[in-house]
């Protein structure tokens, strides 16, 4: 799945959030990498292509995108928030403790995953997290 420029701009006007050159930027970088980036990495992947880019427009931008629905932030990383492309189906995240990449995962079963009421309790959020050795980083202690 990959997006166009075209289509992130239509995106942005439809959330209603004005797509300037380096916002575009960072709704790539978090929409094509899948990797669930930082906004330390999408920096340190922009500056080169973008010189005038701050970590404060990065910040900034990101929280923009995060307040229109585009993006959503992940709390999995104690150490970093994580971002995610939010208008997709419910899924869970797994982090590995060693290399901290971040993988999509199926929702476990039984889980309504979805914001609503339950039992008396308004949900506005679900956020599924695992931990553990991702499969590389396990092949590497094995051999
Ligand atoms: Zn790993
Ligand atoms: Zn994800």
């Amino acid at each position: 799945m990959n997006f166009t420029d075209i289509e992130l701009i239509e995106l942005m006007h439809k959330a209603g959030i004005r797509p300037s050159v380096q916002r575009i930027a960072i709704l790539s970088s978090v929409f094509n990498t899948r990797r669930h980036p930082s906004a330390e990495d999408i920096f340190s992947e922009l500056s080169p292509h973008y010189p005038s880019l701050s970590r404060t427009t990065v910040y900034n931008s990101l929280h923009a995108l995060c307040e229109c629905g585009l993006v959503r932030q992940l709390e999995i990383d104690g150490a970093n928030m994580r971002y995610d492309m939010a208008p997709q189906k419910p899924h869970s995240h797994f982090i590995c403790r060693r290399c901290g990449r971040i993988f999509d995962m199926a929702m476990p079963e039984g889980l309504s995953a979805s914001a609503g009421s339950y039992e008396g309790f308004c949900v506005d959020c679900v956020d599924v997290y695992f931990k553990g050795i991702c499969p590389d980083c396990k092949q590497k202690l094995t051999t």
